[in-house]
């Protein structure tokens, strides 16, 4: 079996129980980073042998995970936080598994994903919402902000240090997002987790003060106003 498990985007202790079983069970653990998984196989007494598989790994690497898969071996993959697959090596991995083993079990172990977290405390519509994952560092940077400015649902993507502040001037000036309110999710679950909410102009002001750090999500609101939002079920 393959299990596809979510680890932790900070706090250690956002983790299944489910997930902890699994990891001390398994024959192997494929890591994306094997010095970031060894910390949290610390946190829970888990002493099992890892090999790395990331973004760069080769398909004779995959080989070797289907071989083993073949021999009857159980076999995790973790990323170095959240859910594997989801702006993370394991979608690959998986396509390729299935190819070779089309009868293989693969069975997700759910847990932490940033956009989701970020959402749940946003405030906005979520009931619907286009997920972008990272706008792209420089080619096709100005359409990831055009589609924002068509699409109606809520948006959610991930920006990192570098970028964070010119993407927030993006949202301004490609997207035209105006007043619409936004949420930048910083640090979350992590010491210096802040929420920052307002207009794009508003979050620029108090990002914009000092050094920017941190891991960001960001929630824009949708384009309409929802009619008649429902109380929650
Ligand atoms: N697989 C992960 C998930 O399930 O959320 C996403 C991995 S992606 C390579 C890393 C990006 O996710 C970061 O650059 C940031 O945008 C976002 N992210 C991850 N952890 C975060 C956190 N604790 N707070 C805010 N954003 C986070």
């Amino acid at each position: 079996m393959l299990y596809i498990v979510s680890t932790p985007i900070g706090n250690l202790e956002d983790i299944t129980l489910r997930a902890i079983t699994v990891l001390g069970n398994v024959d192997l653990i494929l890591a994306e980073d094997t010095r970031v998984t060894k910390i949290l196989l610390d946190r829970y007494n888990i002493k099992k042998g890892l090999v790395s598989y990331h973004q760069h790994s080769t398909l004779n690497k995959i080989e070797r995970v289907i071989d083993e898969l073949r021999k009857g071996k159980d076999i995790a993959l973790v990323s170095d936080a959240g859910t594997p697959g989801i702006n993370d090596p394991g979608g690959f991995l998986v396509r390729k598994i299935l190819e070779a083993l089309p009868d293989v079990k693969i069975i997700p172990i759910p847990g932490a994903n940033a956009a989701i977290a970020a959402l749940s405390i946003s405030g906005v519509p979520a009931d619907e919402f286009l997920y972008l994952g990272f706008p792209p560092h420089k080619k096709g940077r100005k359409k990831f902000f055009e589609q924002i400015s068509q699409a109606k649902q809520t948006i959610v993507f991930y920006e990192s240090k570098y970028r964070i502040l010119k993407a927030l001037k993006e949202l301004k000036d490609i997207a035209k997002i105006g007043e619409r309110p936004l949420i930048v999710a910083r640090e979350l679950t992590k010491q210096f987790e802040t929420i920052y909410r307002g207009t794009a102009d508003e979050i620029l002001m108090h990002l914009g003060r000092g050094n920017v750090l941190g891991e960001f999500v960001v929630v824009v609101s949708p384009k309409y106003k929802v009619k008649s939002e429902k109380p929650d079920e």
